[in-house]
């Protein structure tokens, strides 16, 4: 059972649009056992498309459409499918109703031009659009299913998680498939490659393997597909187990856990508070925490303090501290925490300070130095990072991995 993926639009080739759809689109599929064969990114000209209409079915049992379903003259799709299929445009009640009550609900008039998009090929199923006016089209070619929908992100993506995965479900004979994610935080994609190789050795073959790593986190992925869900769980979860028992220190949480939910929690269990003192990341950090609803229970301050005055000022960080070792340093991490957590009463004290650059490094401290520094009541650590060149890749690493050696101190 394989799939392509038509995404349609010149924005797309010509680098305006990125093809996000694409991938999201591919996720959803994988995510129920429908292994994608091609994604394909085609102009929205009648030859183009047909083109890559012809290509996908060559190969797949499900081809899925999407962009230029609006009601724009440049918005081909529709036509294209119905010159393609011989199935012409007709009225469709249902479509109909879908449009009208979506402007009844906004207390507008259906106009005629919303009223054309109620137009679709002979003999195929609208499927609901409920943040638009276009419907998406199901059309079954014989032993194919072909599936389009509009380009917006936002239209798009509840039409195929509330209608599309549970129709492809009953029209397909799809396998169980099992993803299970674990999260790392603190260690390279490479280096726990090498703890975790003989791991990947003993696996059973129906278990596959793939690090994805992301800024700052690497995420391991063990699939597996069957019949049996409960089986598969289970084998699953017995590899992750084993996995828990090697690399224990680097696992920070499991599939859509985030490293600043898991450090919240952490918090908001102990009962214990957090203020941080942010320099190169600008209040990403807090960016990160706030993220998190129910933040207000664990996070109680935030101060950016770029320059060395505002250290001085607003953290109490000794001028001649900073004169002496610089404020890209272990002492003035440490006394940017110290002070952070005195001033907001806090449990805990977070700071950073690096050169994120491009330009501020020196020989002793190259562009990518980082100090982060986490004091508790009776505690204070301190430890030095080497990142690269690129600015924001720097802040997103300062932040991922000073959010990280927090974790650390709290489960010690
Ligand atoms: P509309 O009713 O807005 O015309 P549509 O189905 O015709 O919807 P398009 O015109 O193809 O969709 O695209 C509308 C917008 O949706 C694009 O400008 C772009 O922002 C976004 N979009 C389209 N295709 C993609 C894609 N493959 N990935 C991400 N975004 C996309």
């Amino acid at each position: 059972m394989k799939a392509a993926i038509i995404a349609i639009g010149d924005e797309i080739l010509i680098g305006k649009t990125l093809d996000t759809n694409s991938n999201w689109i591919a996720g959803q599929l994988d995510s129920i056992g429908i292994d994608i064969d091609q994604i394909i990114v085609t102009r929205d000209e009648e030859q183009y498309i047909t083109e890559a209409l012809d290509r996908a079915r060559t190969e797949c049992r499900l081809i899925m459409i999407t962009g230029g379903l609006g009601p724009t003259n440049d918005d081909i799709t529709k036509k294209v499918i119905s010159a393609y299929f011989g199935r012409p445009l007709v009225f469709n009640q249902k479509a109909y109703d879908h449009i009208t009550s979506y402007f009844c609900a906004k207390g507008k008039e259906v106009t005629p031009t919303n009223k054309l998009q109620s137009e679709l090929p002979e003999n195929c199923i609208p499927i609901k659009n409920i943040f638009g006016t276009a419907s998406g089209i199901w059309i079954a070619d014989k032993e194919q299913i072909f599936v389009a929908m509009p380009g917006v992100p936002f239209e798009m993506k509840p039409m195929v998680t509330n209608e599309l995965l549970p129709m492809l479900n009953d029209h397909f004979d799809l396998p169980v498939i099992i993803h299970k994610h674990v999260l790392f935080a603190g260690i390279g994609e490479s280096f726990l490659a090498d703890k975790l190789s003989e791991f990947e050795a003993e696996l059973p073959p129906a278990i596959k393997m793939a690090y994805l790593p992301s800024n700052g986190i690497v995420k391991v992925r063990l699939s597996s597909r069957g019949e049996d869900s409960q089986l598969i769980a289970e084998s699953i979860d017995a590899q992750v187990t084993k996995m828990q028992s090697i690399v224990p220190k680097y696992i920070f949480g499991y599939d859509e856990d985030t490293i600043s939910e898991v450090v919240g929690k952490h918090l908001a269990s102990n009962d214990k508070t957090l203020a941080v003192a942010e320099s190169c990341t600008g209040g990403y950090i807090a960016h990160l925490i706030t993220s998190s609803p129910g933040s207000s229970e664990y996070f109680v301050d935030s101060i950016i303090a770029y320059s060395n005055e505002a250290k001085e000022e607003w953290l109490g960080v000794d001028p001649e501290v900073i004169e002496k070792y610089g404020a890209v340093s272990e002492e003035v991490a440490k006394a940017m925490a110290q002070g952070v957590m005195i001033r907001s009463n806090a449990d805990y004290g977070l700071a950073v300070t690096g050169i994120a650059g491009p330009s501020g490094g020196t020989e002793e401290k190259p562009v990518g130095t980082v100090w982060v520094a986490v004091t508790g009541k009776d505690s204070v650590y301190g430890k030095r990072f080497m990142f690269g060149n690129e600015r924001m890749s720097n802040i997103v690493l300062t932040a991922v991995n000073g959010i990280n050696l927090l974790r650390k101190v709290l489960i010690r």
